[in-house]
């Protein structure tokens, strides 16, 4: 069989192809009924102290239980979610879900995170920032929830929140003046200007995985130090600017130890915890639970 993606002037039927695509038109038909089911469900991944070890907060990262596909990934439904406009609604009962469910924990831990209590993480799709409702919606959803805007985080990539300008987004001012705060997730990855970073109101930056798996100890000596040199220039960069910095993805000791050593304020990943059920990190909290011994 010829590849249909080879850039060819004809295409070979492909079964395989055609085969997903219909799961995907299938998928798509089905979103407005698994929101009206409840069919969705949030997890949520710790956010880890690379200092202290503590419990930070949690990315809350959405999850669809398909009656009869089981369940599916976000990578398999947030894009279609986005075409068909799904996500707008989508969106907004995860921002809710995540906000009361910090609000609980907030209510019976206090003193969580870094001391004023757990914060959750949200991620938004591109859609729902360009959407004139969006902070009205956050600020309806913190009041109805009680939540504290100082617990919340939204995580924006970095080609969202560039205008087709190239210009940040207003959107992200009148956000920021709610008193939440603002995370570039996946960063490293998209948009390369690095000065939008100083004009807008972003408290962190969570950089993406593929920066941490440069530094598992797995490639040659010299190939590792210039992972190595890239890593602390983001966090260099980052701290200059007075930016959290998160890595993301970290599955081994060597990363987590190689990300301490060059800076890094916090870590989430696999080695620390998959992403998992609100219960089980109400068990965390319950248990003041170390991430990894503090020497
Ligand atoms: P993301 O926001 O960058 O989230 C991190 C992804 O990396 C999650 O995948 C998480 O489970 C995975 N991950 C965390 N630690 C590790 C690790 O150590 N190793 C590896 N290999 N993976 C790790 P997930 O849950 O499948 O989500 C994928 C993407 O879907 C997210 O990437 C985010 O862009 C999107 N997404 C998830 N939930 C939502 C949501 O509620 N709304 C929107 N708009 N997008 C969402
Ligand atoms: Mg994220
Ligand atoms: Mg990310
Ligand atoms: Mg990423």
């Amino acid at each position: 069989w010829a590849k249909s993606d080879g850039g060819g002037k004809y295409e070979v039927f492909d079964p395989e192809r055609s085969a997903r695509e219909a799961a995907r038109i299938e998928l798509a038909a089905d979103l407005p009924e698994a929101l009206r089911r409840a069919e969705f469900r949030l997890e949520y991944q710790p956010l880890v102290d690379l200092r202290d070890s503590r419990l930070l907060g949690v990315e809350a990262l959405v999850r669809w239980h398909h009656p009869r596909l089981g369940l599916v990934p976000p990578g398999d439904f947030i894009s279609l979610a986005e075409e068909t406009g799904a996500i707008v609604q989508l969106g907004l009962w995860v921002l809710a879900e995540a906000c009361a469910q910090a609000a609980a924990w907030a209510e019976q831990f206090p003193d969580a995170g870094n001391g004023s209590g757990l914060f959750v993480s949200v991620n938004l799709a591109a859609r729902q920032i360009r959407d004139s409702a969006l902070v009205d919606d956050v600020e309806a959803v913190l009041e109805r929830t009680c939540l504290s805007a100082s617990l919340l985080q939204l995580e924006l990539t970095e080609n969202e929140i560039m205008d087709t300008a190239g210009k940040p987004l207003r959107v992200l001012e009148e956000l920021a003046e709610l008193g939440i705060k603002i995370a570039i997730d996946d960063f490293g990855t998209g948009y390369s200007n690095l000065s939008y970073l100083r004009c807008l109101p972003v408290t962190s930056i969570k950089v993406d995985k593929s920066f941490v798996d440069g530094l598992g100890g797995a490639e040659g000596l010299e190939e590792t130090l210039i992972q190595e040199k890239i890593f602390g220039t983001i966090v260099s960069l980052a701290h200059a600017l007075n930016l959290m910095v998160t890595a993301e993805g970290v599955e081994t000791e060597v990363q987590a130890a190689n990300v301490r050593r060059l800076g890094c304020d916090a870590g989430q990943g696999w080695l620390f915890s998959r992403p998992c059920a609100a219960e089980r990190i109400t068990q965390l909290l319950a248990a003041q639970t170390s991430f990894f011994p503090v020497g």
